[in-house]
């Protein structure tokens, strides 16, 4: 019998994830087909429930249904419950177990691929959503010494940063947590102590209407930092482009995604996933999909 995963979000047109899981199934010669379940918010509750037939191993859940999906599962799993998301969902014996494996795959890329460690550094999350709430999380359980928010809507800065803050209360973790005012990243002077700035904001995202954007001004990134933008499409962002030219070092968000998509591979077969496989069709597919859908 054939079994089936998939991808559920809204839209999915240029998802990466379909290619570059199927390559790796491929890879373990599998029978396993990986679709792509493009579902608005009034059926979700009826494409969760599928995945209870024998034939569904799991799925993964994107934009815009990370969070809402967290009441159609049995259980989730205490990353997922704390960033309050979930992006894998794995389906055995009919039961449903949600898991986030994007903080996974943040760390993962930025060990892996920029030799970089975030224990006591100081450094900055531009964006409040689901992204920045697990890379909040992954960066306070990595112990850096500041951590600042900002975002464009400044109560969700703070929200986020409180819920941070009682998060490290609770786990006796010294960072400091801060918010910063969307408008001093203008300034060079705000940015100038941070030796991580992530982007964790939709700014710049191909497709998007802010596609070709930066969330910061060329001459407000430090140089030495490293720039880590969670946008994959474009690989090369405005906000990569202008921080090379600044002196920063910067990574996109191909590995992180690659990686976290490895960490649901594994979750669905108990396989070790095939990195460079998957490397090499997302980078394809990317250049396929990303240049115009
Ligand atoms: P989300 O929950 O919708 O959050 C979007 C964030 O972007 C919010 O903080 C929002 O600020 C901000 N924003 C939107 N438009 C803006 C603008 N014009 N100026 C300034 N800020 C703006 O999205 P998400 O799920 O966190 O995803 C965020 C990004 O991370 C996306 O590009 C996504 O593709 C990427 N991502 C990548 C990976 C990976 O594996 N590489 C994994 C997860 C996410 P407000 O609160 O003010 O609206």
């Amino acid at each position: 019998m054939t079994q089936h995963i998939g991808v559920i979000g809204y839209p999915l047109k240029h998802s990466l994830s379909p290619d570059f899981q199927q390559a790796a199934l491929d890879y373990y010669q599998l029978d396993i087909r990986y679709e792509v379940w493009e579902e608005k918010a009034e059926n979700l509750s009826s494409v969760v429930a599928q995945l209870r037939q024998p034939q569904n191993l799991g799925a993964n859940v994107t934009v815009p249904h990370k969070e809402a999906v967290l009441r159609f599962v049995d259980e989730v799993d205490n990353q997922a419950s704390l960033i309050g998301a979930v992006n894998t969902i794995v389906s055995s014996d009919g039961k449903l177990v949600g898991f986030n494996t994007d903080a996974h795959g943040f760390l993962r890329a930025l060990r892996d691929d920029i030799k970089f460690e975030p224990r006591d550094k100081q450094a900055v999350i531009l964006g409040a959503g689901g992204a920045a709430r697990a890379i909040g999380f992954a960066l306070l359980q990595e112990k850096v010494n500041l951590l600042a928010v900002a975002n464009r809507t400044l109560a969700r800065a703070e929200s986020l940063a409180e819920t941070l803050a009682k998060y490290a209360a609770s786990k006796e973790i010294r960072t400091e947590i801060i918010t910063l005012p969307w408008q001093d990243l203008e300034l060079r002077e705000a940015l100038g102590r941070y030796q991580l700035i992530v982007n964790c904001t939709t700014v710049g995202m191909k497709h998007s209407s802010q596609e070709g954007q930066s969330p910061l001004l060329a001459n407000s990134i430090p140089k030495g930092a490293l720039v880590y933008d969670l946008v994959y499409n474009p690989s090369e962002t405005s906000l990569l482009r202008m921080a090379k030219e600044a002196g920063a070092d910067i990574i996109g968000g191909l590995p992180m995604l690659v990686y976290q998509g490895a960490a649901s591979f594994e979750l669905w077969t108990g396989r070790e996933a095939p990195l460079d496989i998957m490397f090499e069709a997302a980078k394809q597919s990317l250049s396929k999909k990303g240049a115009g859908g």
